[in-house]
């Protein structure tokens, strides 16, 4: 059975590049009917944020990637926080120093920095010196009893073992000449990443690693550690790297890239779902408006390419706009939609809100489906130039820049068109009668009428069309709005 897994480290909030991980690995599991894990790498306790691990739970709800374990969620191969898993780390480390893949390093923290700093001076790159690698059985016993917690590091003899990456192809990093032996267990019993992360895909029955790039680097490494520990490691597939459109790393300097900066900017979790597949491969073709259901059926591993993916966020709102257009398209995702805008004007328009009126839900979803063609986000509904929609102006007889009388008599003839029998309020035909009105009125040319009718129905001087503001309130408000500020 298929079983991948997500394994962020709680050490910052939920991303972009994390969103993108999560959901390969999510629609892998699911169209191969396997369970999606969701394991949080917290063995670094100093790099540690707060709230972070329940923002990337909370995040990945929002997106719609529910795990099928998970620390909230729990399942058969928890706990699933590696912080309480020290023991499986510790029974493996045993393990390999029990059979000399592994020894303990009685090194000071000291004596590395030193080394380290050779190393710099000579303009090298640090590595361990593999030094303990070489102590007797006696001087271990004996330096045991002085410090029973030494630092456990993995022995790196044998020759990285080559593998067959699915993204990637044949692979092989060479390890034992470039670095030193590596630290897998700490002297206060936490893993460094290395070996909790094949601990885990073991005892978790991983069986596909789908992960960002940066890590096929450490791979081989982490096959040498299966085999010293005699398991079968599970397939690998490393995800290529998501970049700006420029080519430069996603990163808080380009903007904000974590998910809840788009989710309170009113980004729809669809929209990012597919902006971040459509920059990159794993489909027969690249099309804008991709579903997760859709992502699910149609993605296949093997379309998975090496080459980056170029993200231009420049593109989300149109994205968005296309994704909010399907949500109207359908009754029950329009229905929470109103209630969204609902609260959206309370929360912006509140104490300005005439009356309950602009709250009716009839209302509210009239202007989203009158309006979705024209918006982005829903948010755009709330913004100044629609606050027409939700607030009455006060309009002052300075404000319409025409005659008492003038305006009275445009306020006549317009509330006349509207309760011309028949008259079905369309910007076309508005358009048209509005024309012929004010082909009738002596001394006011066409743009100075619309102009005060925009006054009149919006308090502004600019804004959208008369016509289409017209038709968004629909005759009754018109009405009211022009007796108001005209007669
Ligand atoms: N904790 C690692 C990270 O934050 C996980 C790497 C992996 O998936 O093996 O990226």
């Amino acid at each position: 059975a298929v079983r991948v897994r997500f394994a962020p480290s709680p050490t910052g909030f939920l991303h972009l590049g994390g969103l993108r991980t999560a959901l390969y690995n999510y629609i892998f599991a699911k169209k191969h009917q396997g369970s999606f894990i969701l394991r949080l790498e917290d063995t670094d306790q100093t790099r540690l944020v707060p709230g972070a691990a329940e923002n990337i739970e909370d995040m990945l709800e929002w997106a719609g990637i529910f795990p099928d374990e998970s620390p909230r969620q729990g399942g058969p191969a928890g706990p699933y926080h590696q912080s309480q898993r020290l023991e499986l780390y510790g029974q493996a480390a045993e393990a390999l120093l029990k059979t000399g893949a592994a020894y303990h390093c009685f090194c000071s923290p000291q004596r590395l920095a030193l080394l380290k700093k050779e190393a710099l001076r000579n303009h090298q790159t640090p590595r361990y010196d593999n030094r303990c690698r070489h102590l007797s059985q006696e001087q271990v016993t004996q330096k045991l009893a002085e410090n029973p917690r030494p630092a456990v590091r993995f022995r790196l003899v044998e020759e990285a073992p080559a593998f067959q990456d699915l993204v990637y192809g044949w692979s092989r990093h060479e390890v034992s000449s470039v670095e030193g032996d590596p630290v897998i267990l700490k002297s206060d019993g936490f893993p460094t990443y290395h070996l909790a992360c094949v601990v885990d895909d073991h005892h978790m029955g991983i069986s596909h690693v789908l992960r960002g790039s940066e890590w096929l680097i450490s791979t081989s490494k982490h096959l040498l550690i299966y085999q010293a520990l005699g398991w079968r490691p599970p397939h690998f597939a490393h995800l290529p790297l998501l970049l700006n459109r420029d080519g430069s790393k996603l990163s808080k300097r380009q903007g904000d890239i974590f998910l809840e900066h788009f989710a309170t900017a009113g980004f729809l979790p669809d929209a990012l779902l597919d902006i971040i597949t459509n920059c990159g491969s794993g489909f027969a073709e690249n099309q804008m408006g991709r579903t997760l259901p859709e992502m699910i059926t149609q993605f296949d591993l093997t379309r998975i390419t090496c080459h980056s993916a170029l993200l231009d966020l420049e593109k989300l709102p149109e994205f968005n706009r296309l994704h909010l257009q399907r949500l109207v398209g359908t009754e029950a995702k329009r229905r929470q939609l109103v209630e969204k805008l609902q609260a959206l004007v309370e929360e912006v328009f509140g104490s300005q809100l005439p009356d309950r009126a602009v709250l009716d839900p009839a209302y509210v979803e009239r202007i989203i489906l009158l309006r979705q063609g024209h918006i982005c986000r829903l948010q755009d509904l709330v913004s100044p130039v629609y606050s027409y929609l939700w607030t009455r102006p006060a309009v002052s007889q300075a404000q319409l820049g025409a005659t008492p009388e003038t305006a009275n008599e445009i306020a006549r003839r317009v509330l006349g068109l509207l309760e011309r029998p028949g008259m079905i309020l369309t910007q076309d035909v508005l358009n048209g009668e509005l024309k012929k009105l004010s082909e009738g009125l002596e001394g006011i040319k066409h743009s100075n009428m619309m102009k005060l009718l925009r006054v009149a129905l919006s308090g502004q001087l600019q804004g959208p069309p008369v016509a289409e503001m017209m038709v968004s309130l629909g005759p009754k408000e018109v009405r009211e709005r022009i007796k108001k500020a005209l007669s």
